[in-house]
Parts: structure tokens; C-alpha cells; sequence
């Protein structure tokens, strides 16, 4: 077997025709699906990789900047460097955030350092495709893992002994183990019948990106405004801009608003958001279309049954305010791969109580940081008719910072 080491398309399909049999099957080759075959590639496992299309960069690339982009945690970009993605990842894509700076209302700051907490980053922005795609490209060169892509699931059918998942080829694909890493929506917790709870928020997550008049020096800005959360998140701005004179914005919007800001010109769209983010990076232009994501919370309370475990966003939905949601997602890959590999010959690992280490593993951390940024979205949503007793008790919105701030800090020293 070759091994390509540089691929100038990504590869879509190593589509085998036949039925066959593997340890595991991964349904979804997202960010989390792809880390977690990519945590295990190094195993005697045989890994199936299931999805329906390949992850692509943005058209133009590396001229145009995908406007989805996550803050990745340094726990995160320490589990991306174990699997050996990190160290691919185009180095002047990466952005490191030196610095944040929250805005309250009634001109409340506050500030915090990576140098104040003793780290070197409280994290990196990187786009979402530039992630998912050095992932996919590295998870097809794995020759214990096969990509069915693209391809879609029909039915999963649990037994006693192993998992069957067969594919709208008619193809049967056999595991002890069947991972659903499919999002938000996962067709795998459908088809198990395993419950979520849907919370919409009833707002967009805009997001777009734009050339600032100046530079950022590493700094993310966030405003709570009356009118939703605004963040401003650093972009390398790649070759030539040596001074980051790029940023990623994300702004959770009432729908009605985020509605309107979608339908803006790009000169007025630009000119809202810089106003909004109070001139900081001076005047701002647009770089792409901006886009809108709906918001929710989704709660899934048992994230594990025979022969099945979900991870990623399958398994947990939360706001963007803290930018966590990706993170969770690698550290649910991370767990689980590490109960995995430290499986002794006896264990199955699509046993239920085996995979209930993983339940147990991730539960708190997951149950924490959605309560705690539905909490905050909560107390920061200026209009909330719940809230009087806080506003009696004089609690400003900036009062409220120190929150959010042990919030971040803590999510930042987790490794
Ligand atoms: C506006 C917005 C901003 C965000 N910002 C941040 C941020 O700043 N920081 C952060 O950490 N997170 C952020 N998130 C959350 C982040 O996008 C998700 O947590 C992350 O993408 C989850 O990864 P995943 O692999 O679990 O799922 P996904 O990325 O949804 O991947 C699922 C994969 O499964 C495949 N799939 C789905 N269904 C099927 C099926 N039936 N058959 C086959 N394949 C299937 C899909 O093709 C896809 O490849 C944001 C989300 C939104 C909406």
C-alpha cells in the first residue's frame, strides 16, 4: 500500500462494493468522527468511516476564507498534535488568542490574559474546513480504516453479538460497535429511538468575515448587547498580513434581527457590525457572504446502549457564546478512544456496561458547561422576562462578567 503524503484534491471515496465486517463503524466523518478514527489509527482495529459527502475548503481557496471558524482550546490542539493532525494544519491559518476582552453594558470591561493564567494561548481560531479537510485527507491514508463516502445509511440493526448497518448501496457493513459522530440530528440516536431534548433558542448564529482597518494583535473581543452576543475572533489573515488585519465574526441574534442583518448589503452589513463592535478594529469590509445557523440546545441523557455511542454534537448541543461546542466534541473522541485502546481481549467494546465509562467519563463535564452557558445565555439576554429579580438586586450586566470569565478560564487549563 502507498501512502500519499500530499494531496492536492481530497479524496472522496474508497468505496468498497462488498458486505463486510469491522471492530467499529463510524457514522459521520465531521471533526469528531474523523479524530476519533484518526485517535484509533495506530490500533489493530478495523474502522468503517461512514458519511455522506467529504468535508471541501472554500471555493477560491486559499484566496477565500471559510467563514466558519472555531476556537479551539489548547486541551483541543494538544488531542489534534497526539493524532497528528495539528502539526498539518496550514501554520499561517492559525491564529493564537493572546487576550480577551468582554464588554458589558454601561461601559463594563473585562479583561483576561493567557499570560495573566500562565498559558501560551486561551486558544487558536481555526477555520472549520481547514480542519475537517487535513483530517479527512489523513483518515484516508489509514489502512486500517475504510471510507464509505459517499454513502448514506438506511438501517441499524443492534444485536446481541454485533451491529449491522446497511447502506443505501445494499451494502452490509457488520461491528461490535457502531459510533454515531453524525451532528446535531444524528440518524444514528434516531434510529435507536435514544431521546433528545430540542431547546430552540429562537436566534441565528451569523457569522461572517471581514479585512479590519486595524490590526487585532491577537485579541478576541465580545460584547453582551441587548440585541444578542457579538464576538469578534481574531484571523491570522494568512502570508502577507503579518499584523492581523483579519476577523471572524458571530453574532447570536433574535432571528428577526439576524434576518435583517443577512439581507444587508455588504457595505452596510460591515458598517453595522463595526458600529455594533464599537469601532474597535475601526471600519471593517466584508470578505464573503455572511451566513446564519439556528441555535439550540439539545440534550441527549443516555449517550450510550449496546453496541452504540454517540459523540460530538450527536451527543450534545450548546450555544456558541463560549465557543465550546467543538471541543467537547474532541474530548468525547478523546475518551473514548483512550477506554478503547486500554480494552483488554476479554472486553467487548460494544458492551453496554463498557461503554458506560464513557457515559460516565463525559457526563459531568458535558452537563456542566451546558448548564452553566444556558445559565449565562440566560442571565446576559438583556430582555428576559425571568430576570427581574437579579436586575432588583442590582446586578448589572458587568457584575455578571467575573462568571463568564472563570467560565473561560477553567475551560482554557483543562487538558
Ligand atoms: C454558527 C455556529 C458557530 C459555531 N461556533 C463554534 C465555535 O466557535 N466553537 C466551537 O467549538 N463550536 C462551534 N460551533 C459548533 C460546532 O460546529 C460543532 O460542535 C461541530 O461541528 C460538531 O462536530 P461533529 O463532528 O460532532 O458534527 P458535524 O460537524 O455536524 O459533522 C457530522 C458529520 O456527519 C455527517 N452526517 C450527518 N448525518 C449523516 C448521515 N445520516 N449519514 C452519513 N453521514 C452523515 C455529515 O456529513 C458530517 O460530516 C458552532 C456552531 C454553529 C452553528
Amino acid at each position: 500500500m502507498t501512502h500519499h503524503h500530499t494531496h492536492r484534491h481530497l479524496p472522496t471515496s474508497r468505496q468498497a462494493q462488498e458486505d463486510a465486517d469491522f471492530d467499529l463503524i463510524i457514522v459521520g466523518g465531521g471533526l469528531t468522527g474523523a479524530s476519533l478514527a484518526m485517535a484509533l489509527a495506530d490500533t489493530t482495529l478495523k474502522i468503517a468511516l461512514v458519511d455522506g459527502r467529504a468535508p471541501s475548503r472554500p471555493q477560491n481557496w486559499p484566496a477565500q476564507w471559510d467563514s466558519r471558524v472555531y476556537a479551539i482550546s489548547p486541551g483541543s490542539a494538544d488531542f489534534l498534535s497526539q493524532i497528528g493532525c495539528w502539526s498539518h494544519l496550514t501554520r499561517d491559518r492559525l491564529q493564537r488568542v493572546a487576550k480577551m476582552c468582554v464588554f458589558g453594558d454601561a461601559g463594563g470591561e473585562i479583561e483576561f490574559s493567557a499570560f495573566e493564567i500562565g498559558t501560551e494561548e486561551l486558544a487558536w481560531i481555526v477555520e472549520s474546513a481547514e480542519i475537517a479537510c487535513e483530517l479527512w485527507t489523513s483518515v484516508s491514508r489509514q489502512r486500517n480504516v475504510t471510507c464509505y463516502c459517499p454513502a448514506e445509511p438506511q438501517v441499524l440493526c443492534v444485536s446481541d453479538a454485533s451491529a449491522a448497518l446497511t447502506l443505501a448501496s445494499g451494502q452490509i457493513l457488520r461491528a461490535k460497535l457502531v459510533v454515531g459522530a453524525d451532528g446535531r440530528e444524528s440518524w444514528v440516536r434516531q434510529q435507536l429511538g435514544l431521546e433528545s431534548q430540542h431547546d430552540p433558542y429562537d436566534e441565528l448564529g451569523v457569522v461572517a468575515n471581514f479585512r479590519t482597518e486595524l490590526p487585532h494583535f491577537g485579541t478576541a473581543y465580545q460584547w453582551f448587547r441587548p440585541d444578542g452576543v457579538l464576538a469578534y475572533l481574531p484571523l491570522s489573515g494568512g502570508e502577507g498580513d503579518a499584523h492581523g488585519r483579519m476577523m471572524s465574526m458571530v453574532w447570536s441574534a433574535p432571528e428577526t434581527l439576524a434576518r435583517e442583518l443577512l439581507a444587508l448589503s455588504p457595505e452596510d452589513l460591515a458598517y453595522r457590525v463595526a458600529t455594533a463592535g464599537e469601532h474597535k478594529l475601526g471600519a471593517l469590509e466584508l470578505m464573503a457572504p455572511a451566513a446564519g445557523f439556528p441555535l439550540k440546545l439539545v440534550r441527549v441523557p443516555q449517550v450510550v446502549a449496546a453496541r452504540v455511542a454517540l459523540i460530538g454534537d450527536a451527543a450534545h448541543g450548546i450555544h456558541p457564546l463560549t465557543g465550546h461546542g467543538v471541543n467537547l466534541g474532541f474530548q468525547d473522541a478523546r475518551v473514548l478512544a483512550q477506554l478503547i485502546r486500554d480494552a483488554r481481549p476479554v472486553d467487548d467494546i460494544g458492551d453496554f456496561a463498557f461503554l458506560s465509562r464513557y457515559q460516565r467519563a463525559r457526563k459531568e463535564e458535558v452537563l456542566v458547561l451546558q448548564s452553566a452557558t444556558d445559565v449565562m445565555r440566560k442571565l446576559f439576554a438583556a430582555n428576559t422576562p425571568g430576570l427581574s429579580p437579579l436586575r432588583n438586586l442590582g446586578l448589572s450586566l458587568t457584575n455578571r462578567l467575573p462568571l463568564l470569565k472563570s467560565l473561560f478560564i477553567r475551560y482554557a487549563l483543562e487538558r
